[in-house]
């Protein structure tokens, strides 16, 4: 049991990018440099080693994060997958906390694109320290230069190049790299040869004006470097690297590359910045956490210290069973040993451990601090649970789930695809804290609830291919809430006298709105045992039951604070179970008396169009209940920022392909809930009670 490399060596790294920027294409380049696979497999033949799932390969797209380990230049890399689609942004922060730095990956055409100014928020908050990859430099249009000023526009960002394509007659025939002074010219089309070269004499200008920006840059985390450079001193290789590293780390700059995957060009000088510029573990500030008291803990990384893991993805292998994919933050997880799953506040033991590679798994008797592995064997532990040294109990931040925003009903075929539905559900909920199943109004059909129509739609494919179920699937439905806008006092009694022992409660309770997303509070302010201490949680739970299914419209009921202060009981006749039906009987008609409100997902959607289709799209948001919050002038075009409700937002991928012929796309995501106007509420609530009668 030992380490494979020094912790100084280990990076956990991502790649983030907008859907077809080329990820998994550097992925498996990445993956061929490094010796893990034999063959390059391209995209469009289906063969890529991280699209593992088939449907992945089908819609060419990658969904889940898979871990893959790798080792460049006696280095481990352990390589996160994120997804590229804006349905699964919750993929991609899940796996953000757990990086210690990323790759932005840009197409030299296309530059910054909606879906990679959402990742690099995120990237942000997490305060990941990023390179960027500038690929695609090989396609007609391809604009290294224009990705930079987008870059900087668009994202805030400092993209500070390191190495600068040379091009000629519209190819990229080789790169300056800046660093080492030395200009690499690629022999052949396949970008497997390069010589180097010194720098082009047509070259010298331009390399010296980057050059330049590079050390201006790092000097601002290094007054001794732009001293030297200011008095014409020489700066050392080593002294540039340092300074490069440093300001990745505090993030004042993205070092920024550039080449083409697909052509193997730039992904070993890729490899090397990874390597270079993106942080070790313990480059970065400890993990905190807290203990059974709250109270807050700070664990520094080293193998000896106790052990602190956060699984962070759960995965249903048809042949291997759960497999719980964590980090470890410090100590060591060893194979047989017992640990304590603290958010459950049990006992587990790690059965086998693996170290994934894309296409195969290593067993390892540890996985030491800083580095990612796969436990197999726990059955209790989720995404998010932290794992933990049984005498020395930590907590670490759990991972922030939204809710989901649309639903659909799934009907099973026939007997055998119901009791298959059952199961596969239960797996893929198990994976998936974003996807909610519960059981519907009518015939007790079955709902599923996810993040948008795509992710409901690989659900689907997922119960037909991974668990056999052959089912009906409904038209997608908005996942609208209730709630309330004034405050009511609320007095009830049940009683009921049918012979022998009867059933008696009485309850008082103020019930008042709660701001948007506080969600549901219950306070007991009983004094003098007005009601008995026992039948307290029985009143909560009376209201939470009415609450599930709301009583406006059949629809969960959000953000209401209940206050109970006052009541009576009977010595013979009360009960937990008269209390329960009494506070869901209140509950529900003092619910009517504050003008209830219906509420309903509010998206932020962003279209990136020529400039000659912004009027009509425009047009079309607003016509949709939309509001247009900004616009932003690119070279190539618009993007427009708006929110809209998501009801008026099926089908739109149709719609805005009609209106612009295909030239304009969008990306959205959830936002909010806000309250549906009331005409429109009419005539939902409308829709909704003929659908439950029928
Ligand atoms: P992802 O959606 O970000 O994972 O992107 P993929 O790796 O699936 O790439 C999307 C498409 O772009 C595929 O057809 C790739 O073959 C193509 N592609 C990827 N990298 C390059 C590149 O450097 N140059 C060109 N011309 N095409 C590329």
């Amino acid at each position: 049991m030992k380490r494979q490399v020094p912790l100084k060596r280990v990076r956990n790294i991502g790649i983030m990018a907008h859907i077809d920027a080329g990820k998994t294409t550097v992925t498996e380049r990445i993956l061929y440099f490094t010796g893990v696979s034999h063959k390059i497999g391209e995209v469009h033949d289906g063969e890529a080693t991280m699209d593992w799932m088939e449907q992945e390969r089908e819609r060419g797209i990658t969904i889940t994060s898979a871990a893959t380990t790798c080792f460049w230049k006696d280095n481990k890399i352990n390589i996160i997958d994120t997804p590229g689609h804006v349905d699964f942004t919750v993929e991609v922060e899940r796996s953000l906390r757990v990086l210690d730095g990323a790759i932005g990956l840009f197409c030299a055409v296309a530059g910054v694109e909606p879906q990679s100014e959402t990742v690099w928020r995120q990237a942000e908050k997490y305060d990941v320290p990023v390179i960027a990859f500038v690929n695609k430099m090989d396609r007609a249009g391809a604009d290294f230069y224009r990705v930079l000023e987008s870059m900087k526009k668009q994202l805030h960002a400092n993209p500070v190049p390191i190495i600068i394509p040379i091009i000629e007659d519209e190819l990229l025939v080789g790169v300056i790299d800046l660093v080492y002074n030395v200009a690499h010219m690629y022999d052949d089309a396949t970008g497997e040869k390069r010589t180097d070269l010194p720098i082009p004499e047509a070259y010298q200008a331009e390399r010296d004006k980057w050059f330049k920006l590079l050390v201006e840059k790092v000097s601002e985390v290094d007054d001794r470097l732009m001293e030297k450079f200011c008095e014409g001193e020489e700066i050392t290789t080593e002294e540039l690297m340092d300074g490069i590293r440093r300001a990745t780390l505090a993030r004042t700059i993205t070092p920024t590359l550039c080449g083409t995957a697909f052509k193997n060009k730039g992904v070993k000088r890729l490899l090397d910045a990874v390597v270079d510029f993106l942080p070790a573990p313990d480059d970065l500030p400890p993990i905190i956490g807290t203990n059974a008291k709250d109270e807050e803990i700070v664990r520094k990384p080293s193998d000896e210290s106790h052990l602190a893991a956060l699984a962070f993805k759960v995965v249903a292998d048809k042949h291997m069973g759960k497999l719980i994919y964590f980090r470890v933050y410090s100590g060591t997880m060893k194979s047989g040993s017992y640990v304590l799953n603290s958010s459950k506040g049990n006992k587990q033991r790690i059965g086998r451990l693996l170290q994934m590679h894309a296409n195969k798994q290593e067993p390892r008797d540890a996985i030491f601090c800083g580095d990612i592995g796969v436990a197999i064997g726990l059955s209790d532990t989720v995404t998010g649970d932290s794992l933990c040294d049984i005498a020395h109990p930590i907590t670490l931040e759990a991972i922030e789930f939204p809710s989901p925003v649309i639903s659909v009903s799934i009907k099973p075929e026939t007997k055998s695809d119901s009791d298959k539905l059952g199961t596969g559900l239960g797996r893929l909920a198990e994976e998936d804290p974003t996807f909610i199943v519960s059981s519907g109004e009518v015939d007790n059909e079955t709902i599923i609830s996810g993040m948008g129509e795509l992710h409901l739609e690989i659900i689907v494919d997922r119960l037909k291919r991974e668990f056999g179920v052959q089912a009906n699937v409904g038209r997608p439905e908005v996942a609208y809430r209730e709630t309330i806008t004034k405050d009511f006092e609320m007095v009830h009694r049940y009683s009921k006298q049918s012979g022998g022992k009867g059933d008696f409660a009485h309850i008082e309770f103020k019930i008042e709105p709660n701001p948007p997303g506080v969600g549901f509070e219950f306070e007991n302010k009983i004094v003098g045992g007005a009601i008995p201490r026992e039948y307290i949680p029985a009143v909560e739970k009376g209201i939470v039951d009415a609450m599930k299914k709301g009583v406006f419209a059949e629809y969960p009921i959000v953000d209401i604070k209940i206050t109970l202060h006052d009541g009576s009981y009977h010595d013979v006749d009360s009960s937990e179970r008269a209390f329960r039906i009494c506070a869901s009987q209140a509950f529900k008609h003092a619910f009517m008396r504050c003008k209830p409100q219906l509420l309903e997902p509010v998206m932020s959607v962003h279209v990136t169009t020529p400039a000659e289709f912004a009027g009509p799209i425009n047009g079309n948001l607003n016509g949709k209940r939309g509001r247009i919050t900004g616009m932003d002038t690119l070279v190539s075009g618009n993007i427009i920022k708006s929110m809209v409700p998501l009801a008026e937002m099926f089908g739109y991928a149709t719609e805005i392909r009609t209106i612009s012929s295909g030239r304009a796309a969008f990306s959205m995501q959830f936002e909010h809930y806000e309250a549906v106007p009331n005409s429109l509420a009419e005539e939902i609530v409308e829709e909704r009670k003929k659908q439950v009668k029928k």
